[in-house]
């Protein structure tokens, strides 16, 4: 299909540069019309299905989904419109909270490891190890001393990972201030939503600068051959859910998960009775 591969280029951070956000319109649809989403958007949850049950059958490599953004940036929202393509059976999702005294305990990535999916798995983690050098740098949870090692100890990390089956995939969802802003308010005002919505985040938001920063620096310097990150314009829902579609399912595609043979030769012209 013409221009299949077209959004994992364009949305791709190259490694190894410079990412400035402030050049990257989040309301931007790359040619992609809001008419024709639902069945761009069906066509990418349709390859997903068969892709995932492949991988599952085959069950010798497994795939982490990243999946981080400001608050409201739709990171359920994604979970719940593109992941819900798979099967529940051979997918896991993880939500990573503010750490327990026994996370703490250890290092940052001792709980992280402990989720990463097991071969013929897909992962999905809400947000991750990357909260610590997010949520963690811009309040100074620990010295810069230690949180500014971490950029290479994740992608040493990811390497590993990579290097025993797991292909990784980073969304970062990227929202404006002022769409934001509107997300908050529709969390306030629908008792639906409130849930959702808490005084903190409002401290959160006060921190925007400095939390755009903070992803400049990861995607600049964690987006790597064996763990590429993508930024992803997620002001229109429609269009955040078909990229995210579209680029999950190219990656594994690339892996060509194809069906086991059985494991003994069947007889021919078996009827079973
Ligand atoms: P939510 O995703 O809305 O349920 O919120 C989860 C909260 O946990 C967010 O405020 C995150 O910033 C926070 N969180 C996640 N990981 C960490 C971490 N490693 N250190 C501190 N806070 C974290
Ligand atoms: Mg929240």
């Amino acid at each position: 299909m013409a221009g299949r591969h077209a959004l994992r280029d364009t949305l791709l951070v190259t490694p190894k540069t410079k990412v400035r956000l402030d050049r990257i319109d989040p309301s931007d649809s790359h040619g992609h019309d809001r008419e024709s989403a639902g069945l761009e958007l069906a066509a990418g949850l349709e390859r997903l299905s068969d892709l995932q049950d492949r991988l599952w059958a085959q069950a010798n490599r497994s795939v982490l989904v990243v999946l981080q953004g400001i608050d409201a940036a739709g990171k359920d929202g994604t979970i719940r419109h593109v992941m819900g393509a798979f099967n529940p059976q051979g997918c896991s999702v993880t939500s990573f909270k503010v750490p327990t005294p026994i996370e703490l305990a250890h290092d940052y990535l001792w709980r992280v490891h402990q989720r990463t999916p097991a071969k013929g798995e897909i992962g999905i983690f809400n947000r991750s190890h990357y909260e610590d050098v997010l949520v963690v740098r811009v309040h100074d949870l620990v010295p810069k001393s230690v949180w500014s090692k971490r950029y290479d100890q994740i992608n040493e990390f990811e390497q590993r990972l990579a290097d025993s089956g797991t292909t990784i995939v980073k969304f970062f969802l990227w929202i404006s201030r002022e769409e934001q802003r509107e997300r908050f308010q529709a969390r306030y005002d629908d008792p639906r939503k409130h849930w959702k919505f808490s005084m903190g985040d409002l401290d959160e938001r006060a921190r925007w600068d400095d939390y755009v920063a903070a992803f400049e620096a990861v995607l600049s310097r964690t987006s790597t051959p064996w763990a590429p990150w993508y930024v992803i314009p997620a002001n229109r829902n429609w269009f955040r859910n078909l990229a995210v579609a579209d680029i999950l399912a190219d990656t594994i595609d690339d892996l060509n998960p194809s069906y086991p043979a059985p494991r003994e030769p069947l007889p021919e012209g078996l009827v079973i009775e």
